[in-house]
């Protein structure tokens, strides 16, 4: 019985997908079709799924578990990842103990040997548990996306100091929107998403931005960066490398640091990615691409005996490409599939319903958005079959 159900199953499954139905992503001639600046449909079959992570585990006193796509930087053994901040590299005297990374003060920054960009970053910092100075004085150290700009590292419980040098902040330009720290020598876990501002032939396209949560507290919201960031100084607009290394700062205090990993983010729109809405240079390009890996997936479904799904994976192509070969081919085949229809025997072309309801779905749905005009030869013939042999219910 199982196995019976099992198979009636994948039978319905390769029923759909032959009909050029992607069951596993949702249906095709279904949601608003791609218009000028956007590249896909609305509840695109077609657009790629999501990958799949596996979730790690949140951090408490217990370190917890990156999620399976991260790159680790540190995971509390060594810093086989890391080098001396200084042009040759090296060695740094940084430490390692008891599962983290500890600065010594008067060495120096640290940095990774891997260069990256736009991210999302995990850092976890302990401030000394002795406490020890005032102000920018204690706990003091900083996460500097790309080396460039700084998220302050602060012991700021019961610590106050300017704002915008605060734990959290975007040194020198932003505040945290919270002080949501726990006191010194407990863990404090920063999430950061970086993008970083993006110019094309000398003028900015994309400002760049960090958002940032401490201890799971929301710190620093879609901050615009305006730079590289210093002390004392405003920082000055300009375009961020593609990549760079994370460093981390030698402020003077022993900070401890561990649990270090991020993981890479993908390009927006204004630098190539295909999500949100595009230029409309960039929509025609990608829902070229688009029809072209359609087409080609159509060759495949070729059958002489069920020409069905070769022929509504060549009409669905149509929505992100109207080009004119297509267009005549689609309408060849429909026009000797209808024919093929119309010769069966009167007690065989009942077996034909749903097919040809399909077509005439898909032909409905490509009128609508008048990618093939409503008078279109194979619709006016499809509509008379089901009209004939009042399939329409
Ligand atoms: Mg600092």
């Amino acid at each position: 019985m199982k196995d019976r159900s099992a198979l009636a199953t994948l039978g319905a499954v390769l029923t759909v997908v032959a009909a050029g139905v992607t069951a596993a992503s949702g249906q095709v001639f279904y949601g608003d079709a791609p218009d000028e600046h956007h590249p896909w449909a609305v509840h695109d079959a077609n657009r790629p799924q999501p990958k799949v992570v596996t979730p790690g585990r949140f951090s408490s006193p217990v370190r917890g578990k990156p999620p399976s796509d991260a790159v680790v930087l540190f995971d509390g053994t060594d810093l086989s990842k890391w080098e001396a901040d200084k042009k040759e590299g090296g060695p740094s005297k940084w430490v390692v103990r008891e599962g983290a990374m500890e600065c010594t003060p008067g060495s120096g920054y640290i940095r990774t040997k891997d260069k990256f960009g736009d991210c999302q970053l995990h850092v976890e910092w302990a401030a000394p548990k002795d406490v020890k100075g005032d102000s920018q004085g204690r706990g003091n150290s900083g996460i500097f996306l790309e080396g460039l700009c700084e998220v302050q590292v602060l012991d700021n419980y019961n610590n106050p100091t300017y704002a915008d040098g605060h734990a959290a902040s975007v040194y020198g330009v932003n505040p945290p929107m919270a002080n949501a720290l726990r006191p010194p020598g407990e863990w404090q876990v920063a999430d950061i998403v970086f993008r970083r501002p993006v110019y094309k032939d000398g003028k900015p396209v994309d400002p760049g931005y960090v958002t940032i949560f401490v201890n799971g507290v929301l710190v620093q919201d879609h901050t615009v960066l305006e730079g590289p960031t210093g002390h004392k100084t405003r920082p000055k607009p300009g375009p961020f490398p593609d990549k760079g290394p994370l460093k981390l700062q030698d402020h003077g205090n022993p900070v401890r640091f561990r649990n270090i990993w991020y993981r890479d983010l993908p390009p927006r729109a204004c630098e190539g990615g295909t999500d949100g809405p595009l230029s409309a240079q960039a929509t025609m390009a990608k829902r070229k691409e688009i029809a072209a890996t359609i087409r080609q997936d159509a060759e495949n479904l070729k059958s002489p005996d069920n020409p069905l799904p070769e022929l509504l994976r060549r009409m669905e192509s149509l929505q992100y490409e109207k080009d004119d070969a297509t267009v005549q081919k689609v309408q060849e085949m429909a026009a000797r599939y209808i024919d093929g229809v119309r010769r069966l025997p009167a007690d065989k072309i009942a077996s034909k319903k749903d097919d040809v309801k399909r077509l005439g779905g898909a032909l409905q749905f490509l009128a609508k958005f008048n990618i093939l005009p409503a008078t279109w030869p194979p619709k006016v013939a499809v509509e008379a079959l089901i009209k004939e042999h009042r399939w329409e219910k």
